[in-house]
């Protein structure tokens, strides 16, 4: 093995869709066709959305897919623990080393004051970087993001740049609940688990210039990311249930053939020609090559995986 390690970080929120099963496999390819580890994160950072019934039902989808790991819940590892629930002592030492300050604003309060750019969240206006606006209430934890443009390769998106304080803001931490955020909570685990390959979901891009630059300040090293298209149905819209797009526990507990849903989500991308019907996961590793990938969205029927 080499110093290389991918990992799928999957929220045990619902059920994986047919583009989660496609960006588990091209993240996996990444690692094994590096000859790297692979590692098995449970993002769980938010305890009313998570269940742990979606965490056994994903972990078995993505074995029948023919997919495996080193590290990871089930199976343990020098990393550990897996679970993000388990690991708010590290995003705590983080947090102690970074600027930052309390906040009180609500939800509403921000949608109000601000103008977010289509899609994304709002920019924060600063409300509360001299001292909370409403003592009584709980505070959230946002970052005294520092001033610059940050400039970016994604292996399969190209060059990116963005100039984190005035695209993103000052943005949350921890939240008034306590729960831990996103960016501060992936940024701690995959320095922690040496990870050094990212390969996630396109939908993700614009958080990633947050993330190098808390690894910046934090000192820690930046991992290889590249950010894979979408995958639509036959109208161009995210593939979902209106698509009759069967998720990946249906497909397995139907008894569909997990040879075929691999062949599937590889023609999708172009792994494999349209001929091919049924491939093993394994069977991809040899002659996977990132740069590869198109940029853009990629339709899949739904009908091709049954
Ligand atoms: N947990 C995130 C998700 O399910 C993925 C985070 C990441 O890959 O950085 O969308
Ligand atoms: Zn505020």
């Amino acid at each position: 093995m080499t110093d290389v390690c991918g990992r799928y970080a999957p929220t045990p929120s619902g059920r994986l869709h047919l583009g989660n099963a496609r960006t588990a496999l091209l993240s996996w390819l990444w690692a094994r066709s590096l000859r790297g580890r692979y590692v098995m994160r449970v993002e769980d950072l938010d305890p009313g959305r998570s269940r742990a019934e979606h965490e056994r039902d994903q972990l078995a989808d993505l074995r029948w897919l023919g997919l495996d790991w080193d590290e990871g819940p089930d199976v343990g590892g020098a990393h550990g623990p897996y679970r993000q629930s388990e690991r708010g002592e590290h995003y705590a030492a983080a947090l102690a080393r970074l600027h930052t300050f309390e906040c009180t604003c609500t939800r509403r309060e921000l949608r109000e004051a601000t103008f977010a750019p289509h899609g994304r969240e709002p920019v924060y206006p600063g409300t509360c970087r001299e001292g909370v606006s409403h003592p009584e209430r709980p505070r959230a934890i946002r970052w005294h993001t520092p001033p610059g443009v940050m400039e970016l390769h994604d292996a399969i998106q190209g060059p990116q740049r963005e100039d984190v304080e005035r695209e993103a803001g000052q943005f949350v931490l921890r939240r008034a609940d306590g729960a831990w955020a996103y960016q501060l909570a992936v940024v701690v685990d995959d320095a922690a688990m040496g990870v050094t390959h990212v390969l996630r979901g396109a939908d993700l891009l614009h958080s990633t210039a947050r993330q190098v630059l808390l690894q910046r300040t934090l000192g820690l090293p930046t991992p290889a990311h590249a950010h894979v298209p979408l995958v639509v149905g036959p109208d161009g819209e995210k593939l979902g249930k209106r698509h009759g797009a069967p998720d990946l526990t249906a497909l397995r507990e139907g008894g569909a053939d997990p040879q075929r849903v691999v062949a599937a989500l590889a023609r999708s991308v172009g792994l494999v020609g349209a001929s091919v019907v049924r491939v093993r996961a394994r069977a991809l590793v040899a002659d996977f090559d990132v740069t590869r990938i198109p940029g853009h969205d990629t339709a899949l029927e739904s009908t091709d995986v049954q």
